[in-house]
């Protein structure tokens, strides 16, 4: 496998769905998650013509940071974010997908403004309410969209969303198209219909994704090959 060859896949698969919907190819944004995978890597598919990369641990990002492996695309945050460590995230990164909480929220507001700067960011929707996931309920996006118009360091760009892993295929479809009409929803209501970020889709299921009205996938696997985790250490599995 190539990482240049598999972004060509990606992409054809991805204007086969946008076409299917009615939906113009440009209009859908491809990160590449690039968790577990080196700096190598992450400048291959930059090579490739990538469109962001997109990384999940604070910690990895930093190092790889310090290794220039993001030159030349906009990174993104799209992991678990510990408020402690807001501040090695803020300021780093083109846009953090993964605000999940109004403490978060308020953290890199606080951290932002410090900086002087405003933090483009996604609010996450955790479309399947599952307990051991972040993110807001589906009935609560709404009045948190509502208090980041308030904070004048950061810019809600849209939503987000990791729903539960499939047991058959197809199954997120109706995950997708609810986290949809909330963005349009919201984006009418609230935002005067600036939001235009609506970040779903991975490997296994972006065509899904794209059909019920996704402008970014998030891929990894299909980019990268499978991640080799650490026996001890599992929270990169999603
Ligand atoms: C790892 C990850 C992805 C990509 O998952 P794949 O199934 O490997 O494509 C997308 N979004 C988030 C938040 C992730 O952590």
């Amino acid at each position: 496998m190539s990482i240049r060859g598999n972004i060509e896949a990606v992409r054809v698969k991805i204007a086969e769905a946008a076409k299917a919907a009615g939906r113009d190819p440009a209009e859908i944004t491809l990160v590449g998650a690039s968790k577990m995978n080196d700096a190598a890597a992450c400048r291959e598919a930059i090579a490739a013509g990538i469109d962001a990369l997109g990384e999940n641990r604070v910690q990895e990002m930093a190092e790889k940071l310090a290794e220039n492996a993001y030159d030349g695309a906009p990174l993104h945050f799209i992991g678990h974010l510990q408020r402690n460590k807001v501040r090695q995230v803020v300021g780093k990164v083109a846009l953090i997908q993964s605000v999940g909480s109004d403490p978060l929220l308020d953290e890199i507001e606080k951290q932002a403004e410090k900086l002087g700067i405003v933090q483009d960011i996604l609010l996450e929707v955790n479309v399947g309410g599952e307990e051991a996931k972040s993110g807001f309920a589906p009935g609560e996006i709404s009045t948190a969209a509502g208090r980041a118009k308030t904070l004048p360091h950061v810019r809600l760009r849209g939503l987000m969303t990791v729903p539960p892993i499939e047991t058959t295929s197809g199954e997120n479809l109706t995950n997708f198209q609810k986290v949809n009409r909330l963005y349009v929803d919201i984006n009418q209501k609230l935002y005067d219909n600036t939001f235009d970020i609506l970040s779903m889709g991975m490997s296994g299921d972006y065509p899904d994704a794209i059909s019920a009205g996704a402008t970014m996938v998030r891929v990894g696997t299909a980019i990268f090959g499978h991640r080799v985790y650490p026996a001890t250490n599992q929270e990169g599995t999603v």
